[in-house]
C-alpha cells in the first residue's frame, strides 16, 4: 500500500494545497516564516513542473491580531470586516514571500454560490487554470467578507476540497498543525498513535475525528475528514500532515510516508457529477424501496417514480436532491425532474402514469443517471 501512496505523488502533476490558519498565525500575527517557507516550498515543487493551487485560511485570525481582538467576533458584520482586513495581510505576505522567486500571485476569494451555479463553476476553473497556464500561483479563500452564513463553505477544507474537484486535481494536501489523523487527541492523550493509511472513510473514522477540535480556524478534524470522503469518493487521494514540519512538500513528494494518506476509490466520478455530489447544496430528500436501490446502485439505472416511497422537503424542478434506502442510509444525490409536490403525487406510480396524474410529462425519471451520483 505504501509503494501505491509513492505513486500517486509521483503521478500527481495538478497539485492543490490546503494550509490551515493554526499553521499561517502565531502569538502577534501572520507567522511570516511559515508563510516564507511554503511559499518557497510551492516555488520547488512548480520548478519541478507540477501546478499548484493553495487554499489559505488566516484571514480572519490575522484580521483579529491586527484590530487587536482576543476573540472571534460574534456579530457577523464585524467577522467579515476582520477577515478583510486580514486578506490584504495575507495576500501581501504570499505576494512578497513568492516574489522572492521571481512567481506570482492571484487572489481569488469565492462564496459557494460561486461555484453552485455551474456557468459561475465553469468560469472559475477557465480563470484558475489560465493563471496555471501563465505559472501564476491561485491563493484561494472563502469570500468571507460578503458570505452569507447559510451559504458559506463552511470552513477551508470543504473549500479545498471543491476546488479538488473544481480542477480535477491528482491530490490535495492538507497542512494542519498535527501530523494526521490519530486514534485519539494527540494534543491530551500522551500515548495517541497516528493512523497512517485511511483505506476506507467508515462512520469509526468520523467518530475518531470528530473528538479531535481544531485550535484555530473553522475546521477541526472532523472537516478534514469530510473533506477526505469527498475528493477520495471523486478518485483523488489526500493527505493531512504537518504544516510546521521542515520541507514536508519535498518529503511527501520523495516518498517519505508522513502524515495519513487517504486512499482514493478506484472509479474516477465525471467532473460534472462530482460537482453534483460534493458542491451543491441538498434541497430535500427521497426515500427509495429496495427494488429501486438495487437497481441505482448495482445496474446504474436511473430513479424511476415507482421506487419512491416518501419526499421530504420543499424543492422545485432542477433541485440536488439525497435519496435514501428505508433504512434511512444516504446513497446518492442527483438532480431532479420534478418539484417536490409533484413527486409526492406520483411516487410509487409506473412513468407511463405520471401524465394522467399531472397533467403533463417531462420525463419518466425522477432523476436521470446522468445527472445522478452514488455517495454512499
Ligand atoms: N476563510 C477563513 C480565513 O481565512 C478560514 C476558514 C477555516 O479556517 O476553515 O480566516
Amino acid at each position: 500500500m505504501q509503494s501505491n501512496r509513492t505513486k500517486h505523488f509521483k503521478r500527481a502533476k495538478r497539485v492543490v494545497i490546503k494550509v490551515g490558519s493554526s499553521v499561517l498565525t502565531a502569538k502577534t500575527g501572520l507567522n511570516i516564516q511559515a508563510i516564507q517557507s511554503i511559499s518557497r516550498q510551492i516555488c520547488a515543487l512548480m520548478d519541478s513542473g507540477r501546478e499548484v493551487v493553495l487554499v489559505s485560511s488566516g484571514a480572519i485570525a490575522s484580521g483579529m491580531k491586527k484590530i487587536g481582538l482576543a476573540k472571534k467576533p460574534k456579530e457577523i458584520p464585524k467577522r467579515q470586516a476582520v477577515a478583510a482586513v486580514g486578506q490584504a495581510g495575507l495576500m501581501l505576505e504570499y505576494e512578497i514571500a513568492f516574489g522572492a522567486f521571481q512567481k506570482q500571485v492571484a487572489q481569488v476569494l469565492l462564496t459557494r454560490d460561486d461555484l453552485c451555479d455551474r456557468k459561475r463553476y465553469l468560469n472559475a476553473r477557465n480563470t484558475i487554470r489560465t493563471l496555471l497556464s501563465w505559472k501564476v500561483v491561485p491563493i484561494i479563500n472563502e469570500n468571507d467578507t460578503v458570505a452569507i452564513e447559510e451559504l458559506k463553505f463552511g470552513d477551508n477544507d470543504n473549500l479545498a476540497a471543491m476546488i479538488t474537484l473544481l480542477m480535477g486535481a491528482d491530490i490535495l494536501i492538507n497542512l494542519t498543525d498535527i501530523e494526521g489523523l490519530y486514534n485519539k487527541d494527540p494534543r491530551t492523550n500522551s500515548d495517541a498513535e497516528l493512523i497512517p493509511l485511511v483505506d476506507t472513510i467508515s462512520r469509526g473514522v468520523e467518530r475518531l475525528a470528530s473528538d479531535i477540535p481544531g485550535t484555530l480556524g473553522t475546521g477541526g478534524m472532523l472537516s478534514k475528514i469530510r473533506a477526505a470522503k469527498k475528493v477520495t469518493k471523486a478518485g483523488i487521494p489526500m493527505v493531512i500532515a504537518k504544516g510546521e514540519k521542515e520541507n514536508i512538500l519535498g518529503a511527501l513528494f520523495s516518498g517519505e510516508p508522513l502524515g495519513t494518506f487517504f486512499v482514493p476509490e478506484k472509479n474516477k466520478l465525471p467532473s460534472r457529477k462530482g460537482w453534483i455530489a460534493f458542491t451543491l447544496k441538498p434541497q430535500g430528500k427521497l426515500l427509495i424501496d429496495a427494488g429501486a436501490a438495487l437497481a441505482i446502485v448495482n445496474n446504474g439505472k436511473s430513479l424511476l417514480p415507482i421506487g419512491i416511497t416518501d419526499v421530504r422537503g420543499d424543492f422545485s424542478v432542477g433541485a440536488c436532491v439525497e435519496f435514501l434506502d428505508s433504512n434511512e442510509t444516504k446513497l446518492g444525490i442527483g438532480l431532479v425532474n420534478y418539484s417536490a409536490a409533484d413527486i409526492k403525487k406520483i411516487k410509487g406510480l409506473k412513468s407511463s402514469e405520471i401524465e394522467s396524474r399531472l397533467g403533463y410529462k417531462a420525463y419518466d425519471e425522477v432523476i436521470h443517471r446522468d445527472n445522478l451520483a452514488l455517495t454512499g
